[in-house]
């Protein structure tokens, strides 16, 4: 399988390039040169298998060429058996024929294990091969960080440093992360905002002078391995609802884009989607783009449900390119123009055609109280913030009730607690069996001033297990 850019001026890359490349050279993101596509007996007759080996049927096409089989099956099964539910990804019904995905049963309680735990497995394997090491930088408001560190943890030629800005993520969260420990983990809390951690991460990437010929990897959403994992959770939702015969819906609370691209591959890969619903919060800009053609960026606001509080959405240019017939140019001029400050609005007939299978709603937080509360009052059951939203667009942008709707649960609540509080359930959450003792473990983290080369320097130093690069 080859790899080419969205903005169509880089190198075709193979699946082991891809995963330790981040962007593409021209600034665009990497997409497959040709989607695998499997035919409705093939998709049929993986009923009843378990996860990871859906899991395998589904990438092995992506990985080809540089992964054999009997090591990605390893890859795979070691992967999904670190998951707390011998379903990996449940089916919960809600109301009829309304269902939520559990997403959250992995390590850290998001759906960002299902891609994490993966990628540091695939990291490993590839650098061992190799005999090279690689440094992750990350930025993190919450999920991201720990979803990382926990993949990587047991990561023989990686050493991952991680930034948040302190005092400004949860306790849960934080400490999801700080009580991780290992000599290539490395928790740093910068006396800063989330953006400027970002832009600490964005400029290590740009001149990686610091690092002394080392290589620096993504692991944000941009990789296309995170984007590849995510696509099987479709393909397990839809053969517990009787698909492939049989179409389903999906809801997905959004950010960045990644989990709801993932769908939209899964159904261009063969598997019957009747409909992608865009959730999002209070930064809309994809619902605003969905609802009116206009993708124009705004302020950011704080939301409870931080984990999509975002201005620009990141993997929408992977969808653009597509919209665009897959015209490299083109999309480099839109994502051009973008950066000048100037928002767009597409062609009408593609937005159109986009708009047959995407909808969207932007939920404020009012309402995804509203909507934990009343999911509590019907069910028992206690959403977080993110998969409430989900569940609040479901409803209101639903085409026909004869077709599934699966809303994809991308967090357990207890990661969440003040949306809960403020949505009047008085029940205490409980901390999964795992994590019971989380509030009571060692912290390891290190603050650091606001100052990229404070930040650098502290890297060069630990680099190497905690060694100087
Ligand atoms: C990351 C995250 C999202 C958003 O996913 P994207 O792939 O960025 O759209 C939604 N909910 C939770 C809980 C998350 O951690």
């Amino acid at each position: 399988m080859r790899y080419i850019s969205t903005r169509g001026q880089a190198p075709a890359l193979n699946f082991e390039d891809v995963l330790l490349a981040g962007l593409a050279t021209d600034g665009g993101l990497y997409v497959p040169e040709n989607l695998p596509r499997f035919t409705q007996e093939e998709i049929a007759s993986w009923a009843g298998l378990p996860y990871h080996e859906l899991a395998f049927r589904v990438m092995r096409p992506f990985v080809t060429g540089s992964i054999p089989d009997a090591d990605f099956k390893k890859i795979l099964e070691e992967t999904y058996g670190v998951f707390a539910h011998s379903a990996i990804a449940p089916l919960r019904q809600l109301n009829g024929n309304e269902w939520v995905l559990e997403l959250f049963h992995g390590p850290t309680l998001a759906f960002k294990d299902f891609a994490l735990q993966l990628l540091g497995r695939l990291l490993d394997y590839v650098l061992e091969k190799r005999g090279e090491r690689v440094v992750i930088i990350g930025a993190t408001s919450g999920d991201t960080g720990s979803a990382a560190i926990e993949g990587c943890k047991h990561c023989e030629n990686v050493d991952i440093f991680i930034l948040h800005p302190h005092k400004r993520v949860s306790e849960v969260q934080r400490r999801q992360m700080t009580t991780i420990f290992g000599e290539n983990i490395h928790n740093i809390a910068i006396e800063g905002n989330f953006d400027d951690c970002q832009e600490m991460v964005k400029n290590s990437f740009a001149d990686q002078s610091f690092l002394k010929g080392t290589r620096l990897v993504a692991v944000n959403s941009i990789n296309w391995a995170r984007i590849m994992a995510q696509i099987v959770y479709y393909f397990h939702a839809s053969l517990q609802l009787g698909g492939p015969a049989r179409s389903v819906s999906f809801s997905v609370p959004t950010g960045n884009f990644g989990d709801i691209f993932a769908g939209y591959l899964a159904r261009n890969m063969g598997l019957p989607i009747n409909q992608l619903i865009v959730a999002t919060n209070r930064n809309d800009i994809l619902h605003r783009f969905m609802s009116g053609n206009q993708y124009v960026k705004e302020t950011l606001h704080a939301t409870l449900s931080p984990s999509m509080d975002i201005m620009v959405s990141s993997n929408f240019e992977r969808l653009l390119f597509d919209m665009h017939g897959r015209n490299g140019a083109a999309l480099a001029e839109l994502m051009n123009s973008f950066k000048q400050g100037g928002g767009f609005s597409v062609e009408q007939e593609r937005w159109t055609e986009t708009r047959k299978l995407f909808d969207s709603l932007a939920v404020d937080d009012a309402q995804t109280c509203e909507t934990i509360a009343q999911v509590y009052a019907e069910t028992g059951e206690v959403l977080d913030p993110h998969t409430a939203i989900g569940v609040k667009a479901a409803r209101e942008c639903r085409r026909s009730l004869d077709i599934p709707m699966v809303i994809l649960g991308t967090a357990h609540p207890v990661k969440f607690p003040e949306a809960v509080e403020k949505a009047g359930i008085g029940k205490a959450l409980e901390l999964p069996e795992h994590l019971t003792d989380l509030f009571e473990r060692e912290e390891r983290c290190t603050v650091l001033a606001n100052d990229l080369k404070t930040v650098q320097a502290f890297v060069s130093q630990h680099g190497n297990r905690g060694k100087p690069l």
